[in-house]
C-alpha cells in the first residue's frame, strides 16, 4: 500500500514511522510512506499555508490551494468519483474532529486499499472545500479535539498497517484482538510466536488455545507471560495447567467480564453464543468472584500452595 501524508509539520513523523511493525512493513515494502510538506506547494515568499476565516471569528484556517496542488502533483490519484465507487482501491482522507469515528472495522476496510492519502489539518481546521471537493471522507480518531491531524494520521497508519497481510509475524494474532469480529473456529497452524517458545512450555505459552478464541467484537482477554510468580502475584492457574478447553473457556469468560466492566456498549453488537450468555449470567451473578478469578494484577497475595504449584511449572 502506498500512503501519502500531507502536513505542515513533516518532521512530526520522524518517530512514529521508525519503530516495530510499521518500520518492518516499510523495510519489506509492504507499505511505502511519503510525507509531503504543504509549504512546498505555496507560491509566496513567506510560504503561507493559512489565512483568516471568512465571516470573522477565532484563529486561522488552512488554505485550499497548497492541499489541492500537492495532491494533484502525485499525478496518479484516481478521480474523486472513482474513489467514491464501492470497489475503489484508493482513498483521500481528511483528518477531522467532525469525521466518522475511526474504529477497528474501518481500519480493516482501509487495509484493503492500494493507496491512502491522509490530509492533516491544523489551527481552526481546513478550508471546507477540501472536504467538499477533494477528500472522499473525513475521519476522526475520537471525540476530543487535537491541535492537528498528525497524531490522527499516525494512529490510522499504525492500525491499518498492522492489518495488511504479512505485517504481523503471526496473522492470527490480529484476528483475535479487541474489537475484531472474527470468531473463526480454527486458524491455519502457521508457525507464529508461540511455535518459537521453549518446547517444554508450548502448552502454556504457545498459541494453541488462543487461535480458536476470536474476540467476536469483545475486548481482548488478559495476557500473562513468565515469570508465573512475580513478587507473589501469580498468573491464573488455569493458564499453566495445559488444558486447552479450560483455557479457552477462561479466556472467553474474562474477555466477557472485562467488556461488561469497561465497554458494555460492545456487548450489544458482539456475536454472542449460548455459552457466552451463560458465562455472562455467571459473571453478573457473582461479579466479585469473577474479579477475584482474574485479578492477580491487583497484587493480592495468592495462597502459598498456588505459588508452589506455579513455580514448578516455571522451572
Ligand atoms: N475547529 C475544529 C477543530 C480543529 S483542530 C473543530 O472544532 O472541529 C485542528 C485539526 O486537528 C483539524 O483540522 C484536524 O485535522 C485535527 N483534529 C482535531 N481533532 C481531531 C480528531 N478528533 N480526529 C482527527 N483529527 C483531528
Amino acid at each position: 500500500m502506498k500512503i501519502d501524508i500531507l502536513t505542515i509539520f513533516p518532521d512530526f513523523f520522524r518517530g512514529p514511522l521508525d519503530y516495530g511493525i510499521v518500520r518492518r512493513a516499510r523495510e519489506t515494502g509492504l507499505v511505502e510512506i511519503a510525507i509531503h510538506d504543504l509549504r512546498a506547494f505555496t507560491k509566496d515568499k513567506h510560504r503561507t499555508v493559512d489565512d483568516r476565516p471568512f465571516g470573522g471569528g477565532e484563529g486561522m484556517v488552512l488554505k485550499p490551494e497548497p492541499i489541492f496542488e500537492c495532491l494533484e502533483s502525485f499525478g496518479d490519484v484516481a478521480s474523486r468519483e472513482a474513489r467514491l465507487s464501492p470497489d475503489a482501491k484508493q482513498s483521500v482522507i481528511l483528518l477531522s474532529a467532525q469525521g466518522r469515528r475511526f474504529d477497528q472495522a474501518l481500519a480493516a476496510e482501509l487495509s484493503t486499499l492500494d493507496r491512502m492519502v491522509l490530509i492533516c489539518g491544523r489551527y481552526e481546521g481546513v478550508d471546507e472545500r477540501i472536504s467538499e471537493h477533494l477528500a472522499d471522507r473525513e475521519i476522526s480518531i475520537g471525540d476530543y479535539v487535537l491541535s492537528g491531524g498528525e497524531l490522527g494520521a499516525a494512529v490510522i497508519l499504525d492500525a491499518v498497517t498492522r492489518l495488511i497481510p504479512g505485517a504481523v509475524g503471526n496473522q492470527n494474532s490480529t484476528r483475535q484482538e479487541s474489537f475484531t469480529e472474527f470468531a473463526g473456529e480454527s486458524a491455519d497452524e502457521d508457525a507464529g510466536e508461540g511455535a518459537r517458545a521453549t518446547p517444554g512450555v508450548r502448552a502454556t505459552l504457545g498459541n494453541g488455545p488462543s487461535s480458536t478464541c476470536g474476540s467476536g467484537g469483545l475486548l481482548d482477554y488478559p495476557h500473562y507471560t513468565r515469570p508465573a510468580d512475580f513478587r507473589g502475584m501469580v498468573v491464573p492457574e488455569v493458564l499453566v495447567n495445559g488444558n486447552h478447553e479450560q483455557i479457552r473457556s477462561w479466556r472467553r469468560k474474562t474477555a466477557l467480564a472485562k467488556t461488561l466492566r469497561n465497554r458494555p456498549d460492545l456487548l450489544e453488537r458482539a456475536a454472542l453464543t449460548a455459552e457466552d450468555e451463560e458465562l455472562l449470567d455467571q459473571i453478573k451473578l457473582d461479579p466479585i468472584k469473577q474479579d477475584r478469578d482474574s485479578q492477580t494484577e491487583t497484587g493480592q497475595a495468592p495462597s502459598l500452595r498456588k505459588v508452589g504449584d506455579l513455580q514448578k511449572v516455571d522451572e
